[in-house]
């Protein structure tokens, strides 16, 4: 009766509904089910960011419509945690706008950039947002893929030059989900140069750019010379301080840019509640040791799931970050018969590759959201049964 507009009808269905009935099912039977699909912190905020919150709920002032772009303490807070972490410098007034959770602003983007017929360039695989925001905004997203033998790291000469010429923005994340590869300054000095040279704007999914481990520091796009003449940044408070459910995030980076997504979130939404950007402000200005804490749990979840993999006989590398592990699906296996093979004997959640795009296949991602003990349970269950 009431038909699905075209652009709506054009997002990919959701490809897990037939995983999520057998995990409904076994469920029902009893099996303790071990959940390694959800990319969702399993830790609470840290306590200090709760009380900061509890203040900042019982102040009237609070309770009004915030501003469109943030406080401005808000995006001070940003600014000193940008060159704190990174050591990039940005303007609170030009260069940093509020967001309600990363995916509102990477969802909204393209609607202030793209029209009927424009290309955007996502890759593949990838979180689905960059894909659908394009259909939403009636553009094109042209997928480039993301291969093993590449470190997961696009290669920009595949594109061809008529996608290239429509083109309006480049979506790329690094920390990656859901591979957790890492682009290095040289990698991200080309995709600046590739989009200065194409006039293409450089949409940067940063959310997990402090999940980090062995000392390694993820570095942000605006570290890069002449980034800010291209790159919009987005990051989040979501993993960095397990706060997806405050919904908030900020991008940084070329203020013409940040203008545009503003001029279309004036049109839709009223900002973040104000009380959840005090809080904010005071997780940002964390003792770096808050930070540190979390990766640590991670780290360890991450060498527990690795090592067992690994002796399971199954292909697997260690990531350096975000909280995911991408593992290879044995010989003889797609990335769903995979999964539907962990969960039917072995009770085990996993998510397959090919949800996140067709070059996912191959593949299955584990994400670090269940503490050792279970991680450890989990693989004992593997070791009884035939991969
Ligand atoms: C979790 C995640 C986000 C963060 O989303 P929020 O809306 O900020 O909670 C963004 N990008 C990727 C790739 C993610 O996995």
């Amino acid at each position: 009766m009431f038909e699905l507009s075209e652009r709506l009808n054009k997002i990919p269905k959701y490809l897990f509904a037939e995983i999520d009935e057998m995990k409904k099912r076994k469920i029902q039977e009893g099996v303790d089910v071990i959940d390694f699909g959800v990319g969702d912190p399993d830790m609470p905020t840290p306590k200090h960011i709760v009380e900061a919150m509890k203040r900042a709920v019982e102040k009237p002032e609070n309770h009004k419509y915030p501003s469109y772009e943030g406080l401005l303490e808000f995006r001070q807070a940003v600014a000193e945690f940008y060159e704190r972490r990174k050591g990039v410098k940005l303007d609170p007034e030009r260069e940093v706008i509020a967001l309600i959770g990363s995916k509102e602003g990477i969802a909204h983007l393209p609607l202030a950039y793209v029209n009927d017929g424009d290309y955007t360039i996502v890759p593949d695989p990838a979180y689905p947002v960059y894909y659908a925001g394009t259909i939403l905004a009636d553009g094109i997203p042209y997928r480039i893929p993301l291969r093993k033998e590449n470190k997961f790291l696009p290669d920009f000469d595949e594109i061809p030059s008529d996608v290239t010429k429509k083109a309006k923005i480049m979506f790329l994340n690094y920390p990656n989900n859901p591979t957790s590869a890492v682009a290095e300054k040289e990698f991200i000095k080309e995709a600046v140069d590739f989009c200065i040279d194409n006039n293409i704007i450089l949409a940067h999914d940063f959310a997990y750019g402090e999940i980090t481990f062995d000392g390694y520091r993820a570095k942000s796009f605006l570290e890069v010379d002449n980034a800010f003449e291209i790159c919009i940044e987005f990051n989040s408070l979501s993993k960095t301080f397990n706060m997806t459910g405050w919904r908030i995030g900020f991008a940084v980076g070329n203020s013409e840019i940040l203008k545009g997504l503003l001029k279309v979130k004036t049109n839709v939404d009223s900002g973040v509640f104000q009380a959840v950007q005090e809080a904010s402000i005071v997780a940002l200005r964390s003792d770096d040791s808050v930070i540190e804490s979390i990766c640590k749990v991670y780290e360890e979840r991450r060498d527990a799931l690795v090592e067992g993999l690994r002796e399971l006989g199954l292909n697997v590398e260690k990531p350096k970050a975000t909280f995911y592990v991408w593992c290879e699906v044995p010989e003889g296996y797609t990335s769903i018969e995979f999964t539907k093979k962990l969960l039917d004997s072995a009770g085990i959640i996993v998510t397959p590759g090919v949800g996140f795009g067709e070059h996912g296949e191959g593949f299955v991602r584990f994400a670090l959201t269940r503490d050792v003990k279970t991680i450890t349970e989990a693989v004992e269950r593997l070791k009884n049964i035939e991969l």
